[in-house]
């Protein structure tokens, strides 16, 4: 089955850390999703089966969309593939854009997940990275979601922010376990080039803090049944993304929108152009902008190793062919020796503690 990643590029401002493709030109909104639209049609083939697991619609973000323009792609969709085997289907929202309203009328269409940037439940922290929205805007959001019928609901948050305390971390953490999310993804600061947090980042704080900011969000989802499936993921039994686990676990996608990623499952990565303009252009004058990449026999060993290790399964043994297996026995004993990595009979692991150190053990492991 497939995969399919919807861009919506649209953002209300620029968040202070954000390096995604976005932009703020509303107006082109109506044909940006004729574009994709044309794209879906375009590109129809482009999956090995009609039938589709998971739909993701990213960005950006998808919730400036009105629910006429989400219920066209949604049509356009259906016209080109089968949704009987529809799993999940994510949209992602700002906590502003929530209402009853929107709510009903994504009722109406396939979405049956919700994943909202809250980021985080301290007014200053969001202040400092340029969030539209309070913490009060987005505890009211996240109650709204559940009582309009979504029960699956994610939220994201960020740690390591400047002048981020212990105190305010777990704060966020424990705000966020007392909402009736299903699912938590929380990732650390990066100070991306070109963002306005980049001029902080003589800020960062230490790598020992991180540490910690790490155990706490490890032992805080714990305590309250979470369990740790990925170095930043967290859900409560049986939600677990479907859709982000297909990545991990190579399965192929299909990435529609200027700036989306599609991978084949097996060597070819492509990706739209990331500028609206260009996009728009190429799709309207039936000439797609995009690039392609064949991936070697070492890029695969090493992009299984770099995203499975990160995931609680895992590197599946079955999957190192030829020589990579024994390449990766090899690579693997030092950590093996120290209790970093864990081998059983089909797979090899980092334990949830040594995930934060998991780059330096990915180090080791590539070609
Ligand atoms: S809303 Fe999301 S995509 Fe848009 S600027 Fe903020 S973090 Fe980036």
């Amino acid at each position: 089955m497939g995969s399919l990643y919807i861009h919506i590029p649209f953002c209300q401002c620029r968040c202070a850390y954000c390096d995604f493709f976005s932009t703020t030109q509303h107006q082109l909104k109506d044909a940006y999703v004729q574009a994709v639209c044309a794209e879906l049609a375009m590109r129809k083939d482009q999956l090995p089966t009609p039938f589709i697991e998971t739909i993701y619609l990213g960005g950006g973000t998808p919730s400036t969309l009105s629910i006429a323009q989400l219920e066209q792609i949604f049509e356009q969709i259906a016209k080109h593939y089968n949704l009987s085997t529809l799993r999940e289907c994510t949209i992602e929202c700002n906590p502003d854009d929530i209402t009853p309203q929107y709510l009903s009328g994504i009722k109406q269409t396939p979405i049956n997940r919700i994943s909202m940037g809250v980021q985080s439940f301290n007014d200053a922290e969001l202040k400092l990275i340029n969030r539209r929205h309070n913490a009060t805007q987005a505890i009211k959001a996240v109650e709204l979601i559940t009582q309009g019928g979504i029960e699956n609901c994610t939220i994201d948050l960020i740690y390591g922010l400047p002048n981020q305390t212990m105190k305010t971390w777990q704060n966020n953490l424990q705000t966020a376990l007392s909402l009736p999310i299903k699912h938590l993804s929380a990732y650390h600061l990066t100070y991306e080039e070109g963002t306005a947090m980049y001029k902080l980042k003589d800020m960062a704080v230490s790598e020992e803090i991180s540490c910690l900011f790490f155990d706490t969000l490890l032992s805080t989802t714990t305590q309250k049944g979470m369990h740790a499936y990925e170095i930043s993921n967290f859900a409560y039994p049986g939600y677990q993304s479907q859709h982000n686990s297909r990545y991990w676990q190579q399965k192929p996608y299909l990435g529609i929108g200027a700036g989306a990623h599609s991978y084949n499952g097996f060597n070819k990565r492509s990706w739209n152009i990331a500028d609206l303009t260009q996009y728009l252009n190429g799709i309207n004058q039936n000439s797609r902008k995009f690039e392609v990449e064949y991936l070697t026999d070492n890029d695969v060993y090493n992009e299984l190793v770099m995203t499975s290790l990160r995931t609680k399964e895992g590197v599946a043994l079955s999957k190192l062919k030829g020589k990579y297996l024994p390449y990766f026995l090899k690579q693997a004993q030092k950590h093996l020796k120290n209790g970093t990595l864990i081998l059983t009979d089909t797979h090899c692991c980092c334990t949830p503690k040594s995930w934060f150190i998991s780059d330096g053990i990915i180090c080791d492991l590539m070609v």
